[in-house]
């Protein structure tokens, strides 16, 4: 029997269509490209959303209102973003958490460690896998349908319209159709395709990790493009973060990540460092690092710390290289102990230290030296020494369907009746370039709630068609 409303995909963005769609007295189907276990694509590994408020509100403190957002939004993306739909998204994050409680999300406050972002984040409890858990739960109880190991390889449209979607051999029509199947960071074929080969003849993106689902190959968003789909954003724009060169391909998730280096120093390959690591907060400042390292020889880093940095960061999975001197650090390394000890001498005979706070943009900075670390630079000269090997990890990319306020999927400029896009296949419409963290669940879960509002209501007026 024709559902509804299909959703396709089974992250975040999806569950809220698929919520929404149901809610809205629809039939809904839910089709998701991962097994049960492994259900959730990369919203499973999230921690929080960003989240506007005038006021102090349950766990968020102080205010953080819709022009600060925006400003916010503005800086990281060097204006390449709709402001519009950034609005939209603002605002819809400022009443989506009761609706989100209502099935079954849990918020609390942050813990230490976790970016500063007390302010600006709402953190779920239990992580996004409690989120994504909860929310297949209410699901299900509101009698949506869903499907796992469902891969859709393609759909059918007809005029701009959504007629059928097709998971190998079985074709699944609807009245209306959700796209939430995220980006294609998972597809590793097309991120080399992408970034290609740099001047030194490397191809970059063989050395890139997945921080997330390894199902988000971008097999509807490369379909959509083909059938004449308006699109945003650019392929090699994505959200990218330097994590422990030792996580795996896919899935590492959070604990991965390698949040010292504002604390530290970083070198390349050939100890040299090639960036300021106190330039501004962690938080706005994490995201670019992925790609730093991504344009680095051999695409590889180190983030070089002493003791004093130790119990001021959330500490990754795997620890760090020990070592009781620098030279010894260098050595285990593998790098050049003599640049290495001229790049550490260089930078700590520069350091300027005046009153070091990490909450603030402090007065400790070096002089003289190129590049310098604005903030947060004192000598690194206090046994034990540690280093993180870093890799480019990305996280989500950009490249994405064009839509409008009402997640419509756009043919030649033009709003399709019945098709729908969410998530990650759209967020290049508000994240031209930059991230600042927690907007990827704020965005998702408000296009999420408008694509299976609208598909509901699309699917409604094409039964009544159907019936007249
Ligand atoms: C380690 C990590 C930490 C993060 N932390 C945060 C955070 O704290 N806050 C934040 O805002 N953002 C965070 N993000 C980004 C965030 O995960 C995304 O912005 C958000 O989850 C996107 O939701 P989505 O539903 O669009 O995509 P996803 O959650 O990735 O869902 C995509 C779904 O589509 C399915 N799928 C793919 N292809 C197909 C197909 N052909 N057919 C059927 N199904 C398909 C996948 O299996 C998956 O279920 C993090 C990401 C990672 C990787």
């Amino acid at each position: 029997m024709q559902c509804d409303v299909l959703v396709i995909g089974g992250g975040n963005a999806a569950l809220c269509a698929a919520l929404m769609a149901a809610e809205a007295g629809a039939s809904v189907l839910l089709l998701e490209a991962a097994p049960r276990q492994w259900r959730g694509g990369n919203s499973q590994h999230t921690r929080n959303l960003r989240c506007m408020h005038d006021a102090p509100q349950d766990v968020l403190v102080e205010a953080y209102p819709e022009e600060e957002f925006w400003q916010d939004l503005l800086k990281v993306t060097g204006g390449i973003t709709n402001e519009k739909l950034a609005r939209l998204t603002i605002r819809a994050s400022s009443t989506c958490r009761d609706w989100m409680r209502s099935h079954g999300v849990h918020f609390q406050p942050p813990l230490s460690g976790a970016l500063h972002v007390a302010r600006t984040n709402a953190f779920f409890m239990g992580g996004g896998k409690a989120l994504v858990n909860a929310y297949y739960r209410s699901a299900e109880k509101l009698g949506v349908q869903c499907r796992y190991e469902a891969p859709v390889e393609r759909i059918e449209i007809s005029g701009g319209r959504f007629v059928a979607a097709w998971v190998g051999a079985e074709r699944i029509t609807a009245r209306a159709c959700v796209l939430a199947a995220g980006g294609f960071e998972s597809n590793r074929q097309w991120l080399r395709e992408a970034w290609g080969q740099n001047e030194r003849g490397e191809w970059p993106a063989d050395n890139f990790l997945i921080r997330g689902s390894q199902f988000n190959q971008g097999v509807l968003l490369k379909n959509l493009l083909e059938l004449g789909a308006d699109r945003i954003g650019d392929p090699t724009q994505a959200h990218m973060v330097a994590i422990d060169a030792r996580a795996p391909l896919y899935d590492g998730g959070i604990c991965t990540r390698i949040d010292c280096v504002s604390l530290g120093v970083v070198v390349n390959r050939e100890a040299h460092r090639f960036y300021d690591e106190g330039e501004d907060f962690w938080p706005k400042r994490y995201a670019i690092w992925g790609r730093l390292v991504a344009q680095q020889a051999g695409q590889i880093a180190y983030s070089i710390i002493d003791a004093k940095a130790i119990g001021r960061f959330m500490p990754p999975v795997f620890p760090g290289v020990r070592a009781d001197s620098l030279p010894e650090l260098a050595q285990k390394l593998g790098l050049d102990p003599d640049t290495f000890m001229q790049t550490l001498n260089e930078y700590n005979q520069s350091c300027r230290s005046g009153t070091f706070d990490h909450t603030q943009l402090d007065d400790c900075h070096t002089e003289g030296l190129a590049p310098a670390k604005t903030h947060w630079a004192r000598p690194i000269d206090t046994a034990p020494f540690y280093g993180y090997a870093l890799r480019p990890g990305v996280t989500f990319t950009y490249l994405g369907l064009k839509t409008d306020e009402t997640a419509a999927v756009h043919f030649d400029g033009h709003a399709s009746a019945n098709l729908f896009v969410a998530g990650e296949m759209m967020a290049g419409n508000v994240l031209g370039k930059g991230y600042t963290a927690g907007v990827g669940m704020s965005i998702g879960t408000a296009f999420g709630r408008i694509a299976g509002t609208q598909a509901a209501q699309a699917a409604r007026k094409e039964a009544s068609h159907a019936n007249a």
